[in-house]
């Protein structure tokens, strides 16, 4: 009843896990899994700047909440292909949604 769980070894190496990690991991591993996460983070937190507002109108649109993973080694294949519609009646991707700075010119 007292045993301690996580006695499995790391995902990565056989060192012992990590009592703190969420994933598994020995420290080590552990370590270097956050900073690709929040790697993986700024890259996504870019996109989504970039892919914030319906291109017809410069509203924020409802979309579908399916998530799509991003390979940080290859971020610019990344599309997120969740639904998107507008009160404008405009109907699309996430993908092709606007920055918002593109509203805000000149204005
Ligand atoms: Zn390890
Ligand atoms: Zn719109």
């Amino acid at each position: 009843m007292s045993s301690p769980k996580n006695k499995r070894p790391c995902r990565l190496c056989n060192k012992q896990a990590y009592s703190g990690s969420r994933w598994g991991f020995c420290q080590e591993h552990d370590a270097e899994f956050h900073v690709a996460r929040a790697r993986i983070q700024e890259l996504r937190n870019a996109y989504y700047a970039q892919h914030r507002k319906c291109p017809r109108c410069g509203s924020g649109v409802s979309q579908t909440l399916v998530g799509y993973v991003m390979d940080p080694d290859h971020p610019e294949e990344f599309k997120d292909e969740n639904d998107c519609c507008c009160r404008c009646g405009w109907e699309g991707i996430v993908h092709e949604l606007v920055a918002e700075e593109i509203f805000n010119k000149g204005e």
